[in-house]
């Protein structure tokens, strides 16, 4: 993408309505912008990284055998009736009434709307296990939306649903999902900590929810000091034995935290620090909770009905984008992972009043696309601090530099944004350098 052709409006300073970095940040990056408060517009580099976040999320679903469907945003209050929870959900649900004086509301989750195409369209035992997810926008009239994104009214939530003939089966399905998690953040470049949590509203049995240490967090956590310590994920996302290793290590913290929930939350076991954690997952296992009152059953092996065992497991896609960057950024801008990063790759043209440079950079940015590198050329008459300062802002894993002095030296100078470590490379090295 030529950037004088794009849509990137980058701020100078510091929007004074942003309290914490990745607020700040996105509206300095240009990545959204506020529509009404906890509603934003996603600006094309926005939502590249949502649309990047949303693939790894929705492969790893994939992966765990869950089918992706579309359920819409507007639901009947009927379903809801039906629940119990069109009362006790209260003034977070957003309520509409339409033409004909019908209620409906927004969806602030899926459980009813699933229930209810569940029994509809299974009946036996045998379609069972089942696991039907969605990525698709929520409301909540959060009463203090703020942080920009990360806590936000209208939000991109991914909420997956099992259905299971028995409890045992149930809990297979939910651990299916806690493995899927952990993939997941890891493939994003995150230190995710698995923590047992209280089921709240929707009730049930087993949760946990998924929350990165961050200063801004706005949950309490406490946790074994080792987890800060313990190698963050970053290099291994796409390598299949590196998962794994980081599903080892954490299925451990799994164990611990149920002991730890035994044993009454072991408050002031000696190793436990306290922190603020950013919750970026839950995950819930909660029966019959919903089957029950919405009659949804399947015809057991013995002939006879049987309600079915679910489990919900909601990820904050949108959410992410904000906490990504909570967990990477300095005092210049934003430091994306590679695996979510808006390009690979900044081209900036130092010499863009010379043709010669300008063909030379026109030349290696047709060179990158080719190679199937996703590049940002910076191709504007803008001075080479401005764009260094813009690059380093909006976060690109590498930058190529191509100036007068480089193109007499057959050179580009490479830095790579998270280390800040400059090299100088022969130009015509650089694409296979990047693609390897
Ligand atoms: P929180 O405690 O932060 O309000 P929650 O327990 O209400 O979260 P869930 O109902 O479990 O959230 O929703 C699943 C995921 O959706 C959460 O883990 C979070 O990442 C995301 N999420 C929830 N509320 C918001 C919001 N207002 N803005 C952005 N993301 C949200
Ligand atoms: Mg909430």
């Amino acid at each position: 993408m030529r950037l004088s052709h794009y849509f990137l409006p980058t701020l100078k300073e510091n929007p004074a309505e942003a309290q914490i970095a990745s607020h700040r940040l996105m509206l300095r990056a240009g990545m959204v912008r506020q529509g009404a408060a906890g509603i934003y517009t996603w600006l094309p580099l926005g939502l590249r990284v949502l649309k990047k976040i949303e693939q790894i999320v929705r492969e790893e679903q994939d992966r765990a055998g869950a089918i992706e469907v579309l359920m819409p945003t507007i639901q009947s209050a009927d379903l809801w009736q039906e629940s119990g929870r069109y009362e006790d959900y209260g003034k977070e649900m957003l309520r509409i009434t339409d033409r004909h004086g019908r209620e409906s509301l927004y969806g602030p989750t899926n459980e009813e709307l699933i229930t209810d195409i569940f029994r509809r369209e299974v009946h036996s035992y045998k379609d069972l296990p089942k696991n039907l997810y969605h990525i698709q926008w929520k409301f909540r009239d959060e009463i203090r939306p703020r942080f920009g994104v990360m806590r936000g009214r209208e939000f991109l939530m991914k909420d997956a649903y099992s259905f299971d003939l028995t409890a045992e089966d149930g809990v297979n399905s939910y651990n299916a999902m806690f493995v899927a998690y952990l993939r997941t953040f890891a493939r994003l470049g995150l230190k995710a900590i698995p923590m047992r949590a209280d089921t709240g509203p929707i009730g049930g049995d087993l949760s946990h929810e998924f929350l990165i240490i961050a200063d801004t967090g706005e949950s309490e956590v406490f946790f074994d000091k080792e987890f800060l310590t313990m190698e963050a994920p970053v290099d291994t996302p796409d390598s299949d034995a590196g998962l794994q290793k980081i599903v080892d290590t954490w299925t451990k913290p799994y164990a611990a935290t149920e002991e730890m929930h035994d044993a009454d939350k072991a408050a002031g076991a000696g190793e436990l620090v306290s922190g603020r954690g950013i919750e970026v997952g839950h995950i819930f296992f909660f029966g019959d909770k919903y089957s029950k009152p919405m009659k949804a059953s399947v015809q057991g092996p013995d002939g006879k009905p049987t309600n079915v065992q679910m489990g919900s497991y909601g990820i904050g896609v949108s959410r992410l984008v904000g906490g990504i960057i909570e967990a990477s950024h300095d005092e210049n801008g934003i430091i994306w992972p590679e695996s979510v990063a808006p390009y690979k790759v900044g081209l900036m043209n130092l010499g863009a009043k010379s043709e010669d440079c300008t063909a030379a950079c026109d030349t290696l940015y047709a060179e990158l696309q080719a190679a199937g590198i996703e590049v940002l050329y910076d191709d504007t008459k803008d001075g080479a601090g401005a764009k260094f300062a813009n690059m380093d802002l909006i976060g690109l894993p590498w930058q190529i530099a191509l100036g007068p002095r480089g193109l007499k030296n057959g050179a580009v100078e490479l830095k790579n944004r998270a280390t800040g470590e400059k090299t100088e490379v022969a130009t015509a090295d650089i694409v296979k350098q990047l693609a390897a």
